[in-house]
């Protein structure tokens, strides 16, 4: 079966089995940060403005036809999903046309926006992007478009946490640079307080090394011993070394290699 706007379903330690929608389905990466770490390659960024990319009509046959079971519809894909500026006409067509619940997986750079806020909280679960501490550390990580900021990143996720209608979890990619930033991002996780946090390493191939399970499970500790003393040690925290990660076969292998900067 050849999809379009669609890939996997593939096994996800942090959603189970999670069918990917991709609402900018375009050939090249379109994204506002050039990370390090992106298993997409070191491309040029987009200017931090949306666009519609993908129309409800085109997604929702392609979606219905596709009969394999998931635990997430998971907006993700070759591109940051806030870009799209139909992000919650997408959604709402995915909720017509199957019973799963709905993901998306986002740099968090437009969350500033009360628009972009609006479209993430129709989601059930938002996984959002911190690597950095710090401004310095964010270009060095993120390495971002012009007009992308920071300080309005956290205080988006902070606004945004305050008045979310489904869960919530940050997720931060360990590297080398960011690796002795624990107590750092803890007290930002302790500020925007989510349900969880994930904490993950570039397992997959990219320009990074990933950290060894030792050094990530090390952060983990740091971060909760962290979190306790800051009174939020309800904050779950895990990492991709210490969740399952399910076996789950792809509807087509091509298009989820594809997502994956595969081919
Ligand atoms: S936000 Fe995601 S898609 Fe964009 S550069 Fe970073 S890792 Fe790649």
């Amino acid at each position: 079966m050849e999809l379009k706007y669609c890939y996997g379903p593939v096994g996800s330690w942090r959603l189970g089995a999670s069918l990917g929608i991709d609402p900018i389905s375009r050939p090249e990466k379109v994204c506002d940060f050039n990370c390090v770490y992106c298993q997409l390659g070191d491309c040029a960024t987009v200017r931090p403005a949306r666009a519609v990319y993908v129309r409800p009509e085109e997604l929702g046959p392609e979606l219905a036809a596709i009969k394999a079971p998931a635990d997430y519809l998971t907006f993700s894909g070759r591109g940051e999903p806030t870009l799209a500026a139909n992000l919650n006409e997408l959604r709402l067509e995915c909720a017509r046309r199957r019973p799963e619940r709905t993901a998306v997986i986002t740099n968090a750079s437009l969350i500033y926006s009360e628009k972009v806020r609006e479209d993430l909280a129709g989601f059930d679960f938002v996984l959002a992007k911190l690597d950095a501490p710090d401004m310095e550390l964010f270009r060095e990580i993120n390495r971002p478009a012009d007009g992308v900021s920071f300080g309005e990143i956290l205080k988006g996720l902070i606004l945004f946490s305050k008045g979310r209608r489904g869960r919530l979890a940050i997720q931060t990619m360990l590297i080398g640079p960011n690796k002795a930033c624990a107590p750092e991002l803890a007290a930002l996780y302790a500020q925007i307080a989510p349900d969880e946090v994930q904490l993950n390493t570039p397992l997959r191939p990219c320009a990074q090394k990933p950290l060894s399970c030792a050094e990530v499970e090390l952060a983990c500790l740091l971060i909760k011993t962290e979190l306790k003393r800051l009174g939020k040690g309800g904050i779950k925290v895990i990492s991709v070394y210490s969740e399952k990660h399910p076996e789950v076969s792809p509807v087509s292998a091509p298009d989820t290699l594809k997502r994956r900067g595969k081919i």
